[in-house]
C-alpha cells in the first residue's frame, strides 16, 4: 500500500511526558532539577509516583497520571495519539523486570508510530533538551492514518 504523508507542527511549548521507573526514579529528579529553568517553558505530564515526585522536589506544576503499572502509560500513549504530548522522557530500568511490561512495549511503539522525540536515557535527554528545536515549532511528517484507513475500506 502507498504511505502517504501529512505534516504535524510541534508547537515552540512543548508537551513533556515524564516516566521514571523506581531504580531511575532519583536520576531523573536530578536530571529535572538540573534542568528546571528550560523545563519550566514546557508543559510538563507524568504517571503517578513519578509526576508527584518532581511536582514535590522541584516545585515545577505536573499534570499527574495514573501510576505506570496501573496504567499511567496507557494514558500517556493514548495523549500521544491524541496529540496532547509530543514529546516522551522515559527513563526505564534495563537491569529490573516491570509487571506492565506490555504497557511500555506499547508506550515506546506509538511513540515511535507518531514520530515525537523519545529519550530513554539521560543522555539522550540531554541531547533533546538542549536542541534549537526546544525553543522553536518544529515540522515533522508524519503517516497519514485516515488516509490508510480509507485505502484499507477500498478493500472490502
Ligand atoms: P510511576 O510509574 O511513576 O507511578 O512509578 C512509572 C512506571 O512504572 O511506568
Amino acid at each position: 500500500m502507498e504511505r502517504k504523508y501529512t505534516d504535524v507542527t510541534i508547537e515552540r511549548t512543548k508537551k513533556i511526558a515524564l516516566i521514571a521507573h523506581d531504580g531511575k526514579k532519583a536520576e531523573l529528579l536530578d536530571w529535572v532539577s538540573r534542568n528546571k529553568e528550560i523545563l519550566q517553558c514546557h508543559f510538563l505530564c507524568g504517571t503517578g509516583t513519578t509526576g508527584r515526585l518532581i511536582q514535590e522536589k522541584t516545585g515545577l506544576p505536573v499534570q499527574i497520571f495514573k501510576s505506570g503499572p496501573l496504567g499511567g502509560d496507557q494514558q500517556i500513549g493514548a495523549r500521544i495519539v491524541d496529540g496532547e504530548i509530543n514529546m516522551l522522557i522515559f527513563i526505564w530500568d534495563p537491569l529490573e523486570a516491570q509487571p506492565h511490561d506490555p504497557d511500555i512495549k506499547a508506550l515506546l511503539r506509538i511513540a515511535t508510530v507518531y514520530d515525537i522525540p523519545i529519550a530513554n536515557n539521560l543522555a539522550t535527554a540531554d541531547f533533546i533538551i538542549h536542541s534549537r528545536f526546544m525553543s522553536e515549532e518544529y515540522v515533522h511528517p508524519i503517516e497519514d492514518f485516515n488516509n490508510q484507513i480509507k485505502s484499507r475500506m477500498e478493500t472490502y
